[in-house]
């Protein structure tokens, strides 16, 4: 049965899903960096980015804070609710690092006053430039209420996401969300956090060495993401030994049966 693809993106492809208002997004194994400048496929990335995504909005959505997911699939699809994406990505730093520090001139790693929630357009033609709440409910994109929400739900997702990284031994320093706008017959829209939460889109620092465990390590060319990756599944306790998935390569015991 072919699928009606809605949606190709740089790392995801969204289908249309077998139930009303749902879609089935599949991780790639592409990785891209500043603004797809910078492009490589590594292999298992895809399923560990649905793994640790699946996971953590799943802890969200337990604890009140509504995604749009609703289950998972298989190793690199899950099916999620389709939603009228909010054109903001939505940054949450705990310490400073990537464009604040370039911003402010600030160490990485120095600690902040209080978590900074930022606003950026979401266009590749402009590089996602920086905007403020005044751009966004001047052009429409949310309302003032909306932006309430969006803030209470970023620092609440902040505050659990920190909490539980923490307790596996890794810093929360920044990461982006994305939110979008649930249209409910029965109800007026509310906002739902979207896409996904993974290495790729947060930065993850170890507590005791300070080694970097997430995207970074891709785009500043350090090697190890996908060990890395895996670490990261590890700790958090959803790590499954099938990342050449689909690749179908023999086990151990076949080989020794078949030589
Ligand atoms: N981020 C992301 N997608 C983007 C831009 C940023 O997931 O298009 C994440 C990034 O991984 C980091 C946080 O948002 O965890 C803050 O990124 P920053 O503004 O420092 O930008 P960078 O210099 O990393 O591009």
């Amino acid at each position: 049965m072919t699928r009606r693809r809605v949606y190709d993106g740089k790392t995801k492809v969204l289908y249309e899903g077998p139930e009303p208002d749902t879609l089935v997004q599949h991780f790639k194994d592409d990785a891209t960096a500043f603004n797809k400048e910078k492009h490589a496929i590594i292999e298992g990335r895809g399923v560990l980015n649905n793994r640790i995504s699946e996971y953590l909005l799943t802890c969200l959505n337990n604890l009140g804070i509504q995604t749009h997911f609703i289950r998972a699939l298989n190793m690199r699809e899950q099916l999620i609710r389709k939603l009228d994406i909010l054109p903001v990505e939505v940054v949450v730093r705990n310490m400073a690092a990537g464009s604040l520090c370039k911003r402010l001139g600030l160490e990485e790693g120095e600690s902040l006053p209080r978590s900074i929630v930022e606003f950026y357009y979401k266009s590749d033609s402009l590089g996602d430039p920086m905007i403020s709440e005044e751009h966004i409910t001047a052009f429409g994109w949310a309302s003032h209420q909306e932006m309430d929400e969006v803030m209470s739900l970023a620092l609440r997702a902040n505050d659990v996401l920190s909490g539980l990284f923490l307790a596996v031994g890794l810093h929360l320093v920044d990461f982006k969300l994305e939110f979008g706008r649930l249209n409910d017959e029965d109800a007026s829209p509310r906002l739902l956090i979207a896409d996904e939460i993974s290495p790729d889109s947060c930065r993850l620092w170890d507590v005791a060495t300070k080694n970097r465990m997430d995207k970074d390590l891709f785009r500043r060319d350090m090697g190890g993401l996908i060990e890395a990756y895996k670490e990261v599944a590890r700790r958090l306790g959803v790590y499954v030994d099938q990342i050449g998935e689909g690749r179908k390569k023999p086990a151990l015991w076949e080989v020794k049966k078949q030589g």
